[in-house]
């Protein structure tokens, strides 16, 4: 319990994880001795539900399992039978319906347990408010009622996981915390589906089954961000890889054009790093790797991009940097390569501190060379080989 990786959070985020995953627990805990028996036909509604969810949720996952996804969003899913059950079943039944996200983490055998956790609490909370709103016994099932409660559903849960992720990690973007645009529009159509399964099972139990092959749709609609980012990211370092970069840098470039923006390119080429490699093992320099990205990530603007360029080469763009802020970025990324202590693991199987790595910057700016990227890159890469020339850990501007 002692090597739990919840305990490694930050604490404050420590403390609100934990008392959102208390409150929910209160929560069940109070549900299940409050309300009474379920009726026979509340059962079968249930069954229905759960049943239509289950087959689609273990159908996809099989499938998912055979094509070698790793990353899977399930949520979306999970949120659709879930206001299913806000709309058409009572309180006990609609906590044992929020067992379907646990039994899913504890089958996927996920790698952060305590995150899923929490985000299955702040989900029952979310629940727990709209039902809640609908009205708690009998919930109301009209129009303008059920889009507001589908508002909060989406909202509160959005905001509870938020503020732990931000707690988390004070650093991340928005849409770390918040997702991307789809991941909205996602939840939209998970309570659209989950609000039409809740009406007609209400109606008939055994009419929630035609809400199967949407909710297979969107099942497999939930996977497409990640699909989007994994062809678009460096699988090493979580950067932008370089097609990525290449097409996004452009897009950058027009538009700053336009405005008549100075922007300025960087590249970056580690010195002497098949040293690394040599002394220390591939693993180390991978360690290196990723933990270079991480500073350059941390280290530039929010709107920078940055990419990987190829192997221990990167790239950055940095959109509103005049020749002198490019120079000095480039100067402030140089030193905190020059600082930074990697914990690796030597090829003999040794905890080994990786120290003393260093980089060599060439920097091309708009300015003198326009906006066309192929002419940014060409001049960087050339200013990059003369700070090599003069003896590396070194800027160079084109
Ligand atoms: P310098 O740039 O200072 O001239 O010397 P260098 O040794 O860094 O030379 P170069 O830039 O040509 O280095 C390329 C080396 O980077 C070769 C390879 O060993 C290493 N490398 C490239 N990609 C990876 C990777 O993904 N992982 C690891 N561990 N090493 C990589
Ligand atoms: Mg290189
Ligand atoms: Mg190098």
């Amino acid at each position: 319990m002692r090597d739990w990786p919840v305990w490694t959070l930050r604490r404050p985020a420590l403390c609100y994880w934990l008392f959102i995953d208390l409150v929910a627990l209160g929560m069940v805990t109070y549900v299940i001795i409050s309300t009474p028996t379920p009726e026979p036909s509340e059962i079968g509604r249930f069954a229905a539900i759960a049943g239509t969810a289950g087959a689609v949720i273990i159908g996809s996952s099989i499938y998912s399992h055979r094509l070698g996804e790793t990353e899977r969003n399930p949520w979306a899913a999970h949120l659709s039978y879930l206001t299913a059950g806000i709309l058409a079943l009572p309180p006990n039944l609609l906590v044992l319906l929020l067992f379907g996200p646990a039994l899913h983490c504890l089958l996927a055998q996920r790698p952060e347990t305590h995150r899923w956790l929490f985000t299955l609490s702040a989900t029952s909370l979310a629940v727990f408010a709209t039902r809640y709103l609908l009205g708690w016994s009998n919930p109301h099932a009209g129009l303008p009622v059920m889009v507001l409660g589908a508002a909060v559903l989406l909202t509160l849960r959005a905001a509870l996981i938020a503020l732990g992720l931000k707690l988390r990690r004070p650093a991340a973007s928005f849409e770390e915390n918040v997702g991307e645009p789809i991941d909205v529009i996602l939840g939209i159509v998970a309570v659209s589906i989950g609000g039409l399964m809740g009406c007609v099972a209400e109606a008939n139990s055994i009419h929630a089954l035609i809400a199967g092959p949407p909710l297979l749709l969107l099942e497999r609609a939930a996977q497409l961000p990640q699909w989007r980012r994994s062809a678009q990211r460096d699988a090493k370092t979580g950067l932008a890889n370089a097609v990525h970069w290449d097409s996004r840098a452009r897009y950058e470039l027009t538009k700053g054009s336009s405005r008549t923006r100075p922007m300025a390119v960087m590249l970056l080429d580690l010195d002497h790093f098949k040293k690394v490699n040599d002394e220390v093992g591939h693993l180390a320099g991978d360690a290196a790797l990723a933990a270079i990205s991480l500073l350059l990530r941390g280290t530039v603007r929010r709107g920078d991009l940055v990419g990987r360029f190829g192997g221990e080469e990167f790239v950055v763009l940095l959109p509103e940097a005049s020749p002198d802020e490019a120079e000095s970025v480039a100067e402030r990324v140089r030193k905190a390569v020059a600082a930074l202590r990697v914990p690796t693991m030597a090829t003999d199987g040794n905890p080994h501190e990786l120290r003393g790595l260093t980089v060599s910057i060439g920097v091309a700016t708009t300015t003198r060379f326009g906006y066309e990227l192929p002419d940014l890159l060409v001049a960087a890469d050339a200013a990059l080989l003369a700070a090599k020339a003069y003896g590396r850990n070194l800027v160079s501007m084109a």
